[in-house]
């Protein structure tokens, strides 16, 4: 091996390796501009073998989480708005997330957990007027999801301290962000709607998720959600021609995928 090629391989390896460790949101893209494809599906196929069948009904929200067992109450001092729920298999390794946050002097609290259907569609029934047409949908779609196809329905998705774009930008919310980035990922959430996406739902920085559990949720979603799943409300007619599923409830983090 001569000494050009010694040198290009040093050159590769180092690119490479600052792809993979560089997990700030905003340079997820460079992933892709490397050979590691194969990696990521070697352990999708290893997590698919590992999925575990849901009921339709938990994938569309279609229960109430003060009743249904799997769900459980958040702390209120941990709440901003209501009482909170989340999966059961959340909730050890969110508590330990916003438990360390608060020993590190981060103002971690949530803003929205657990959301069934119906909560999703008085959402989308007071953002959606009965006069609405395709654009408003659209519109709509920037940053809520139409009934039956939230994350927000699965119990593993968390909205952190504010959805305001604005809060997001000032000085606590950008030391929040960033504190986020760099400990969340080590209690198994991550950000779902990322800036590496082309389609879908805006930027979300206080959108995260238990990827663990999420991962369960998503494949069955694939296999088992169509559009007639979703019911029939404003706009929920566009389903198919927004291709709903793909352009938005699967437009995500690569680290999901
Ligand atoms: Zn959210």
């Amino acid at each position: 091996m001569n000494i050009k090629i010694l040198v290009a391989n040093f050159i590769f390896i180092f690119l490479i390796n600052h792809a993979c460790t560089n997990t700030s949101p905003n340079n997820n893209y460079i992933k892709n501009d490397y050979p590691i494809e194969d990696t990521a599906s070697q352990e999708k196929i290893k997590e698919n073998i590992q999925i575990r069948e849901i009921d339709k009904k938990y994938l569309i929200g279609k229960y109430n989480p003060e009743t249904d067992s799997n769900f459980v109450k958040i702390p209120s001092k941990y709440c901003i708005y209501r009482t909170e729920y989340i999966h059961r298999e959340v909730y050890d390794a969110l508590l330990e997330l916003l438990d360390y946050a608060n020993s590190q002097g981060i103002k971690l609290k949530i803003v929205s957990a657990v959301r069934n259907y119906d909560t999703q569609l008085y959402l989308w029934n007071s953002r959606v007027s009965p006069n609405y047409d395709i654009y408003t949908i659209k519109n709509v779609l920037k940053y809520l999801a139409m009934p039956g196809t939230s994350r927000h329905h699965w119990g593993t998705d968390v909205d952190f301290n504010s959805t305001a774009l604005q809060y997001y930008n000032s000085y606590e919310g950008i030391t929040i962000y960033e504190w986020l980035c760099e400990n969340a990922p080590k209690f198994g959430f991550f950000q779902v709607y990322t800036s590496n996406r082309n389609t879908g739902y805006n930027v979300e920085k206080w959108h995260w998720s238990y990827k663990k559990l999420a991962i369960d949720f998503q494949e069955n979603y694939k296999n088992k959600i169509f559009c007639p799943d979703l019911g029939k409300f404003r706009g929920s007619e566009f389903c198919g021609e927004l291709d709903i599923f793909n352009n938005f409830v699967f437009e995500i983090n690569s680290e999901f995928l």
